[in-house]
């Protein structure tokens, strides 16, 4: 998110603008995302962020010079009953206004484009053909390079430890390697957005909610196929299900069981990197109707286990604006699909 705002605001000639961050970029909750990029969503502002993403991304090493590995294998979401239907036909009339294509589509076309999908249960599915997955570090690198190819300042291995209001009106950034005085900050923290938030009186209401993906061994059905199969979002398995360099990649949205991260704590400063210690119990369920959904998921090894914080808001959508209170103190938090 702070990469994105880097290279948007330089792109707008705004180059007088430093990142800082604390680790190495993306060290945060980026790195170990999936990586996709869907369109499927409720909220037309927010359909408008993923159709830029998608519109951006495949162009992206074109603009920055860095390789992103755009899959555009495109996307489908499953309905199993009536309301699920109706969230479609709500969805499809958005993307309508959003300009992007969207199908509504059948089982039998459902298993014409994933033909090791058990589509018994399926009533429509909702086709999205500029869906797709891209490497998040490697996007979050091309708009730093991109960045500071126009001007703009990364510094890495740097803390901010405060941030104070001057009689000024100018904002006082402090580091562990000295202060910034500025006229705009933007609260850009990831997981520490809250704590972040504090030092200006805002309180940012995410909560860290941990969440698992699983990717199995390379299966000989998906080595032998030419063409990548679409990214599926099942809400009977509440699991998305994709290919991932011929294995398959599942990551189950918890409901009832669903934990935040380090005791609702914020977490460590020295959290670099690391993931956070899964808790694969509660995802057995999920897991097994992924595995009947998806039944070469069901026979496959498990190769690795990634589990990290998500920062999710109340209603879902990331804070992105002007802050309440002073002038130019802005938000970009809270994403729970920040890729
Ligand atoms: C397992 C998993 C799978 C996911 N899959 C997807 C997916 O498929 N698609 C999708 O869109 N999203 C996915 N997400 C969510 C996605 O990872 C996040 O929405 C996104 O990475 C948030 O980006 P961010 O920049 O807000 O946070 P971060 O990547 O955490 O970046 C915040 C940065 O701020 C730095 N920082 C914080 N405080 C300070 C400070 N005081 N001084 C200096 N630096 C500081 C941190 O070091 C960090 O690098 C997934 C997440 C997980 C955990």
């Amino acid at each position: 998110m702070g990469a994105g705002i880097l290279y948007h605001l330089a792109l707008e000639g705004w180059t007088d603008i430093v990142l800082i961050e604390k680790g190495e970029l993306t060290s945060g909750s980026t790195w170990h995302a999936a990586g996709q990029c869907p369109h499927f969503n409720s909220s037309l502002n927010m359909t408008r962020v993923h159709v830029y993403g998608t519109e951006l991304y495949p162009k992206l090493e074109a603009l920055t010079g860095h390789a992103v590995s755009w899959h555009g294998c495109g996307g489908i979401r499953l309905a199993c009953n009536d309301e699920e239907v109706n969230w479609c036909k709500q969805v499809y009339g958005l993307s309508k206004l959003a300009g992007y294509e969207a199908h509504i589509i059948g089982p039998d076309e459902i298993r014409n484009l994933h033909p090791f999908l058990e589509v018994g249960n399926i009533k429509v599915g909702f086709l999205t053909i500029t869906d797709g997955h891209v490497a998040p570090a490697d996007v979050t690198i091309a708009m730093a390079m991109g960045a500071r190819n126009l001007g703009a300042e990364v510094l890495r291995r740097t803390r901010v430890v405060d941030v104070k209001l001057l009689p000024s009106g100018e904002w006082r950034v402090s580091t562990n390697e000295g202060n910034i005085v500025c006229e705009h900050v933007v609260n850009a923290a990831g997981s520490y957005c809250n704590v972040v938030g504090t030092w200006t009186g805002h309180k940012v209401p995410i909560a860290n909610i941990l969440h698992h993906y699983v990717i199995t061994e390379p299966v000989k059905e998906l080595i032998e196929r030419e063409q990548e199969l679409p990214v599926i979002r099942d809400p009977w398995s509440h699991a998305y299900l994709r290919e991932e360099v011929s294995g398959i990649l599942v990551g189950p949205y918890e409901t009832k069981t669903a934990h935040v991260c380090w005791d609702g704590n914020p977490p460590a400063w020295d959290f670099e990197s690391e993931l956070v210690a899964p808790e694969l119990d509660r995802l057995g369920p999920f897991l097994e109707r992924a595995a009947e959904r998806f039944p070469l998921f069901g026979q496959a090894g498990l190769k690795s286990v990634i589990s990290g914080a998500i920062t999710h808001t109340p209603d879902g959508i990331y804070l992105s604006g002007p802050a309440p209170g002073p002038r130019n103190y802005w938000m970009h938090c809270g994403a729970s699909v920040g890729i």
